[in-house]
């Protein structure tokens, strides 16, 4: 049975497409025969240290040229999410992130507080979020511990990852700093990066203001609890959109054991979700016939 399906797909980075600042093989290929078949895809991350143009630009000087509008990271997501949940007419702000953080949340035009002023009122903060932040302190920390036990904010993080991979090995993401907080409010935040659908469920918006209705959404990615994850969360959410999950090997997960996850494919990287994409695709001009991708 065959019927017109267009398909879309959202492509972690870290350990999808690059691996230690190196394209993984075939990986930029892949990518490029998508932009030539039209084929929607979104390079979905919870990098929450970069805007998309921000990642964008530093890619380049690696020598990896991946469109601006083609990435969305935990920041873009974060930054959307603040602006369509707002109902105040002066909101503040208090912000332990990177400068892009700073920078897109800037760009709402609300009001940023210091942890000074934090220190001084912890209740005038209407809004806290948490992102990967560089240059952490014990008083910047006790300022959004103060506004979470004396105030009441809407607490956002950006992503809940607690580590992430260096050549040097696991160092802390945002997702340690969040438990520190935990540690001291007892407060947990709204997550919007992955495996929280909130993040994709954006995504595949803008993928469908780009391309029209997707009606298969393939989740490509290399962790479970992030990736795969991310599909079940969105398996549940959605209905009329199929959701198929495709974990790759080429990064953090080396054998997928028992995964409390569905994975729909296994595959050893990338690149070879090709051949099964032109196994199952043909037709063009954006508009995808296939048969069941995933049986
Ligand atoms: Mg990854």
């Amino acid at each position: 049975m065959s019927e017109t399906f267009k398909i879309g797909l959202f492509i972690d980075l870290d350990g999808v497409v690059y691996k230690d600042k190196t394209p993984i093989e075939g990986s930029i290929e892949f990518l490029k025969w998508l932009d030539e078949r039209n084929i929607p895809y979104l390079l979905l991350t919870n990098n929450s240290y970069y805007s998309s143009q921000e990642l964008s630009e530093r890619l380049k000087k690696r020598g990896i040229n991946l469109k601006p509008e083609n990435l969305f990271t935990s920041v873009n997501a974060t930054v959307n999410y603040l602006r369509d949940i707002n109902k105040l007419p002066d909101p503040k702000v208090f912000i332990i992130g990177s400068p892009s953080l700073e920078n897109a949340i800037g760009s709402l035009n609300w009001k940023r507080l210091t942890q000074e002023e934090v220190w001084e009122n912890p209740k005038e903060v209407d809004y806290l979020v948490v992102g990967y932040n560089t240059d952490l302190t014990y008083r910047k920390l006790a300022a959004a511990c103060l506004s979470l036990n004396e105030g009441n904010p809407t607490y956002i993080a950006t992503n809940s990852d607690v580590t992430f991979p260096t050549t040097k090995g696991l160092i802390p993401g945002a997702g340690a700093t969040l438990a520190f907080l935990k540690a001291c409010s007892g407060k947990d935040p709204e997550v919007i990066g992955k495996p929280n659908p909130i993040i994709g469920l954006m995504g595949l918006e803008i993928m469908r203001q780009r391309y029209g209705e997707i009606q298969e959404l393939i989740i490509v990615g290399d962790r479970l609890e992030s990736d795969i994850a991310l599909a079940d969360a969105l398996r549940e959410k959605l209905r009329g959109v199929k959701v198929t999950s495709v974990l790759v090997l080429s990064g953090v997960t080396r054998d997928p054991g028992n995964s409390p996850w569905k994975i729909d494919i296994v595959l050893d990287k990338l690149y070879s979700l090709k051949p099964i994409l032109e196994e199952n695709l043909y037709g063009g001009e954006g508009d995808v016939e296939r048969a069941e991708l995933s049986v």
